[in-house]
């Protein structure tokens, strides 16, 4: 059989699975696909991390921070930017454990790009020692064990045929290891909506509200920020349940706010009085909402405000 037959029936084991014991191997596989834009003559020369990937004598010499940067990234987000809980015990995920050492409260996570500066050296072993080998690889060894070869403690090794493998079937495999994750993250976050996109955000792109919808707002408004009444200079688009739980921008769910509110709510929720100030404008602009197409329904809005203080939100909310 060739490989690549033989790595198209390795996937296919994979996802033939029923039951999946941790996010760590679909997010390692995710990683690897990006392997396939390798030797591809537009995103090759973008590819982050190239220098960690070696082409000779038929086989492809990968050192494990190409990976590692990746793998990171995504738990970096999972845990500061959706919040979305990736095992039972929260406790005994090394991965999660290092991202909170080095997560940075005035940050944003970092991208894939920063993750493979000089400065995160220390991290990325970590990651790969603690994280990477025992808790993906070993397990590897048994499920895929024909995959790769290990050359050193750094380093493993592909057939070469594994790049056009990954190349031709990226899309295919991208989202079946997605949906596997979400089919398990939404155990584990029962509350939670928009999970998939979540979990593949960096194809989404946030959509900004339409120049109509704005001056809508400010009339509305009367200029004056939202939460505290003030005249504002710069209106700033506030999500009143914040955009990273929702994950869209629907103007039932947008206030304007002046530059400061906006700023220290940041992802919190408002107190409740505010959020009942929402709910009462919506009732006001419910004609707007229908002319513009926007599916609006009271009692889901408040459900939802609910779910994202049980499962986003933890004990504080912005007042002004
Ligand atoms: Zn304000």
């Amino acid at each position: 059989m060739s490989e690549y037959k033989n790595y198209l029936h390795m996937f296919n084991r994979f996802f033939s699975k029923g039951h999946l014991a941790s996010t760590y191997k679909p997010v390692f596989l995710r990683a690897l696909l990006d392997i396939g834009d390798f030797e591809d003559s537009q995103k090759g020369d973008k590819l982050i991390g190239k220098e960690w990937i070696t082409h000779k004598d038929g086989k492809i010499l990968l050192n494990l921070n190409f990976i590692a940067v990746r793998f990171a990234k995504y738990y970096w987000d999972m845990e500061y930017s959706f919040r979305l809980r990736q095992s039972q015990d929260p406790q005994d995920a090394n991965i999660t454990r290092m991202v909170r050492e080095y997560h940075d409260p005035a940050k944003k996570p970092p991208t894939i790009k920063e993750l493979t500066h000089n400065n995160m050296e220390q991290f990325r072993k970590q990651v790969i020692t603690k994280s990477i080998k025992p808790e993906v690889l070993v397990h590897l060894k048994t499920d895929m064990h024909e995959m790769y070869e290990k050359i050193d403690s750094n380093t493993i090794s592909f057939d070469d045929d594994i790049i056009e493998f990954l190349h031709v079937n990226k899309t295919l495999l991208k989202k079946g290891l997605n949906h596997v994750l979400a089919k398990y993250l939404e155990k584990l976050n029962p509350m939670t909506i928009q999970i998939s996109n979540k979990i593949d955000y960096e194809k989404a792109t946030r959509k900004t509200l339409k120049n109509q919808a704005s001056l809508a707002m400010l009339r509305w408004q009367d200029s004056k920020c939202f939460y505290c009444n003030r005249k504002f200079e710069k209106a700033h688009v506030d999500h009143v349940i914040p955009f990273n739980y929702v994950f869209s921008t629907d103007i039932y769910n947008c206030v304007l706010a002046c530059q400061q509110c906006n700023c220290i709510k940041s992802d919190m929720l408002p107190e409740i009085k505010f959020f009942d100030d929402v709910i009462g404008r919506n009732e006001d602009i419910s004609n707007y909402l229908k002319s513009t197409n926007t599916f609006y329904s009271k009692k889901s809005y408040k459900i939802l405000f609910e779910s994202c203080a049980t499962e986003y939100n933890g004990g504080a909310f912005f007042h002004p």
